[in-house]
């Protein structure tokens, strides 16, 4: 979490940079070099999602509104320390990144119940401007960033992203599984009534198929440097 106290940064100075997508466009890695060649703390919001995901999934809490579920979202407590993921004192950064987590998490993250309980959490951590990165980042979080790009890139190259970082961590993987799995979040995603994975009227689209990740990055520090 960005470690300045609440008054430090001048709220109109407080740069707030978005990147949306759909899954394997990038958004992640591209903007975490932003974060890093800019200086502003950096936020994944698909942890989050990722780590409701877990929390309900071990307690065998169903992705449905019940009273469950809406006990669990209250207990439940994220933080992004010493470069992980930290659901109370448990580091899930590996965790929440299992084929079973991205079978599982679409369906957590359409719930209304679920959204709004995020997204006090996921606004409280600009106080010093931030990049962040997730689906509904311009559209909804932060409608009034200064930047926003929408990342997006084909279906393949997507996959193939995804599919080399599951070999490059040694995993047993399957392209043809891989793209299944992207393409069905994307879908639900982006026909949820909640928060849609959807370009903002006021975004700028990039397509990073076939782009080399440093020039995904120079073109979008370009723009932030007009900001
Ligand atoms: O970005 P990542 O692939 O880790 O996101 C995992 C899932 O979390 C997405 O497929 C989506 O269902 C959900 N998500 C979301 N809104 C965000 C970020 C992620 O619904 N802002």
């Amino acid at each position: 979490m960005p470690s300045q106290d609440r008054d430090e940064t001048p709220e109109d100075s407080r740069v707030v940079i978005v990147l949306d997508g759909p899954a394997g466009a990038g958004k992640s890695s591209v903007a975490r070099e932003i974060s890093r060649r800019m200086g502003l703390p950096f936020l994944d919001t698909g942890a989050i999602y990722r780590a409701i995901t877990l929390v309900m999934q071990r307690a065998g809490i169903e992705a449905e509104d019940s009273p469950q579920l809406r006990d669990a979202l209250r207990d439940f407590y994220i933080s992004f320390r010493d470069g992980g993921i930290f659901v109370g004192d448990e580091d899930v950064s590996e965790a929440i990144r299992t084929p079973e987590i991205d079978a599982a998490v679409s369906r957590y993250s359409a719930l209304p119940a679920v959204r709004s309980e995020l997204l006090g959490i996921q606004r409280a951590q600009a106080d010093a401007g931030l990049v962040a990165e997730g689906r509904d980042m311009g559209t909804v979080v932060f409608p009034d960033a200064d930047l926003k790009i929408f990342l997006t890139a084909s279906p393949e190259s997507r996959a193939r992203r995804r599919y080399d970082e599951r070999a490059a961590r040694g995993e047993s993987v399957d392209y043809g599984e891989i793209l299944a799995s992207v393409n069905r979040r994307d879908e639900i995603d982006s026909n949820r009534d909640a928060a849609p994975l959807r370009q903002a009227s006021d975004a700028i689209l990039l397509d990073s198929t076939g782009v080399p990740f440093e020039e995904v990055v120079d073109r979008i520090l370009k723009l932030a440097s007009g900001i």
